[in-house]
């Protein structure tokens, strides 16, 4: 190991590692099953792989445009125009990015200057607010409330501020599974109306949605047109690992956003844009996986029947909150660390989330997984 002699002055100094790679490296060192960082345990479509060889194979392996292909731009602008009634323009508004971390990152880095206010909801998703003060802007907290987690858009009023320069809604959420309802989007057109306000959605969860519509902020004019959407296709077609992604947003604010972005990544892997592209003219792979998951969900709450811990409503998103007060009084991520060690079960603790560290505890587990799993789990989770 090297001692480097220069004196740092973090930018971030009161962040350490991600509590989804600490609690997984954890799960691999003491074997324990693995339901706290968000992916799948199971194989994707092998359609899916077939259409990405066909591209390598047929010697799709230069870089792309800046922007992404335009097959998969065109894919996007497709769905989303069916899913949600508004037209994005293939050329300008749409930009495929290396995941929706990078793509969280890059709306951040491109709007927010140093001094500027970003409006959070807590329980924050753990990217946000580092991601907001690496460019010297400041996250200021509004809450979702245990156990509903809803919005105060009251509160989130007296919150804005002529230094509020984006506020970052994410729906369907994580960690709580709650979603944003027509009259959250109202809510939130009304406040930022005759603002400058950017609006980053993060609707990574978009198609994990369990009661209703989801709520895109696409559905929505006026909110569509101050807005940068993310979405993620890792999710969706259970490929978390491949790191893709996409933006949509209106142009002025997507040639912004580009700006960042070509000097970040530039770019993403053509081969899977391009199987990716082809794989997503079925809408049915899409369509069909708020069912499929609505079965994991069920699943996994019927497992845990029996058990002392108290479930939380999951309305979308493949993540379970549980209550454990009737387990024990450890603060959660103690808790945590036990379940992993000692139960042989991985869970995130949820105060990770809180800027201090509030615990009402909470846990999360990740059913995103196969019923074997899912039962192996639950066999030990009744036994705590
Ligand atoms: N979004 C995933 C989760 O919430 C984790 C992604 C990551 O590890 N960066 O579990």
């Amino acid at each position: 190991m090297l001692s480097s002699p220069v004196a740092i002055d973090s930018k971030l100094p009161w962040v350490g590692t991600t509590i989804f790679t600490v609690m997984s490296k954890l799960a691999a060192d003491c074997g324990a099953i693995n339901l706290s960082q968000g992916f799948p345990d199971f194989q994707a479509d092998p359609a899916l792989f077939a259409a990405t060889e066909r591209a390598m194979a047929g010697g799709r392996n230069q870089y792309p445009p800046m922007a992404g292909m335009p097959e998969l731009r065109g894919a996007i602008a497709d769905k989303v125009e069916a899913l949600y009634g508004l037209r994005y323009d293939v050329d300008q508004e749409i930009t495929v990015t290396a995941g929706g971390t990078q793509a969280i990152f890059t709306a951040i880095a491109a709007f927010v200057r140093a001094g500027d206010e970003v409006i959070v909801f807590e329980p924050v998703y753990d990217s946000y607010v580092p991601a907001i003060e690496t460019v010297g802007g400041r996250a200021i907290h509004a809450q979702l409330k245990f156990p509903d987690y809803k919005p105060d858009w009251a509160q989130v009023r007296a919150l804005i501020s002529p230094r509020t320069r984006m506020i970052i809604i994410n729906t369907p959420h994580n960690p709580t599974g709650s979603l944003l309802e027509p009259s959250d989007l109202e809510e939130l057109a009304a406040l930022t109306r005759g603002t400058d306000i950017v609006v980053l959605s993060d609707e990574v969860y978009e198609h994990i949605c369990f009661e209703g519509e989801h709520q895109s902020v696409c559905r929505h004019p006026a909110l569509a047109a101050r807005s940068i959407v993310v979405s993620s296709f890792g999710k969706t077609y259970h490929i978390t690992g491949w790191k893709i992604g996409y933006v949509l947003g209106a142009q002025a604010l997507m040639s912004e956003f580009r700006k960042v972005h070509q000097f970040n990544v530039f770019t993403v892997n053509t081969p899977c844009q391009l199987g990716i592209a082809e794989y997503m003219r079925d809408a049915s792979r899409h369509l069909g996986l708020a069912d499929f998951y609505r079965q994991k969900r069920d699943f996994f709450r019927q497992q845990m029947q029996g058990s002392r811990f108290e479930l939380l409503p999951c309305r979308g998103t493949y993540f379970q909150l549980a209550r454990y007060s009737a387990i024990s009084d450890l603060p959660d991520r103690e808790f945590a660390q036990w379940m992993t060690r000692e139960v042989g079960v991985a869970v995130i603790p949820v105060s990770v989330f809180y800027r201090d560290g509030h615990d009402d505890r909470v846990v999360r587990f990740c059913f995103a997984k196969q019923e074997a799993t899912l039962a192996a789990a639950g066999e030990r989770l009744r036994q705590v």
